[in-house]
């Protein structure tokens, strides 16, 4: 008999969170969950923990938690209520826990995911800002502490199933030395792939968070309206497959079938395709190796019928450009441009800038802060804080011009 796999799942209430607990509801027999987590979102997080009966639920807001925790009480659930960050680390690296789903949004997820890290849990990544900011770092506590990193972003998951099995992922390969000669990471070009750079400045974020193709949560969904989502998957798939940015193309292909494509010396391209749907990748890292159901519609692909590749558009997307130029600086520089980033996109949401104000926002803060080199964590906190500041600081003067 198969042994049951114990879960937690960091950011359940979100899109990533949500797909998960779907697949493994399909599963009893192989999961069972541990530990749920979100931010402040206790009326979902009960709604799961009646259905799913974990030992821990945790809160970052502390209203939040103090009603989650009169209503677990009230329902008779046998669940531990915690609240804050340390709660977080806490049941990320659980012993009974084997597998942590790392799906909180933004550099919030980097500490719990990297305590995951250090316990040697099996980790099913889709927070890839904790990788873009703190990449060499979260590598080497994955080395270290002997933790597996499985890639649930769908174009790295795409990109770990076309690459040769025994292709390890612990920085000791290079891709050349498999015979890989590029990757391909296929972008949507997002709800504005058609929008003229005039129309660009006017666009709403609920424009921004229509996207065609995908149902996300809604800073993703402006990271992909401005193409930044592929630029933090550039810097991404560099440290979990350690390939260098020339080997790292970006193609748009706006039926979002190809989720990557990995291309070989003897011309052979080994692609993934499925409907888009998060729960193909997240079933996938969840029983690697095996397979298992995902309720995933099967793809037909007579109904498919047209695949279109097309180069991306870095006039009207400069953020793709800007990850490209991190990645090269190397350092801080991504952590950097990720605080940015959020920075901006937290603000475009509130209405308080606009869309073409995120990339330009995030250039800016890039050249005025000096970039330094990483050695330690902190190393990485401290060029987040700055660049968050710096960020706050010139987003008023812009906001003051407009
Ligand atoms: P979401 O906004 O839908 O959910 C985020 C989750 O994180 C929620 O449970 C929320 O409560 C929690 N959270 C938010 N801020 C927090 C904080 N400060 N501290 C603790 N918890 C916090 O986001 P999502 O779309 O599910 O994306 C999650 C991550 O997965 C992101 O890094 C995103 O880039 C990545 N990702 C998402 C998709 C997708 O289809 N949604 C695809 C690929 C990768
Ligand atoms: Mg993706």
């Amino acid at each position: 008999m198969k042994s049951i796999s114990h879960l937690t799942i960091l950011g359940s209430t979100g899109s990533i969170g949500t797909s998960t607990l779907d697949v493994v509801a399909r599963h009893p027999e192989r999961y069972r969950i541990l530990a749920l987590t979100a931010q402040c979102q206790d009326n979902i997080l009960l709604e799961q923990c009646i259905r799913f009966a974990p030992r821990y639920a945790v809160l970052m807001d502390e209203g939040a938690a103090m009603r989650l925790e009169q209503r677990i009480a009230g329902a008779g659930l046998n669940v531990e209520v915690l609240c804050g960050a340390a709660a977080l680390e806490r049941v990320a690296s659980l012993p009974e826990v084997d597998t942590v789903v790392a799906a909180i949004v933004g550099a919030a997820g980097l500490r719990p995911t990297l305590a995951a890290a250090r316990a040697g849990k099996k980790i099913l990544l889709a927070n890839k800002e904790a990788l873009v900011m703190a990449g060499r770092v979260f590598m080497d506590v994955v080395q270290k502490y002997g933790a597996t990193l499985l890639p649930i972003d769908s174009e790295h998951n795409a990109i770990f199933q076309a690459l040769p099995h025994n292709y390890s992922r612990d920085h000791t390969d290079s891709l050349a030395a498999s015979g890989v000669s590029k990757i391909l990471l296929t972008a949507s070009g997002g709800p504005f792939l058609n929008t003229t750079l005039s129309a660009l400045q006017h666009v709403t974020p609920e424009q921004a968070c229509a996207h065609p193709n995908w149902t996300m949560g809604r800073k993703i969904s402006v990271d992909s309206a401005t193409m930044i989502n592929k630029g933090l998957e550039v810097i991404e798939a560099h440290w979990l497959f350690n390939a260098p940015a020339d080997a790292i193309q970006v193609v748009v292909h706006p039926q979002s079938i190809v989720h990557s494509l990995v291309q070989y010396v003897d011309g052979s391209v080994l692609a993934q395709l499925s409907n888009p749907d998060m729960r193909t990748p997240i079933a996938y890292a969840l029983a690697y190796p095996e397979r298992i159901e995902a309720g995933v519609e099967p793809l037909d692909m007579l109904k498919v019928a047209t695949l279109d590749f097309v180069a991306p558009d870095l006039i009207r997307f400069p953020g793709l450009a800007l990850a490209y130029q991190a990645l090269r600086i190397g350092g801080t520089a991504p952590a950097v441009l990720n605080a940015a980033n959020e920075v901006a996109v937290a603000a475009f949401l509130n209405n308080q800038i606009s869309f073409l104000a995120i990339p330009r926002l995030i250039e800016d803060v890039l050249a005025d802060l000096p970039i330094a080199t990483v050695n330690t964590l902190e190393d990485v906190f401290s060029a987040d804080t700055a660049a968050r500041s710096v960020a706050n600081y010139l987003m008023k003067s812009m906001i003051c011009l407009s």
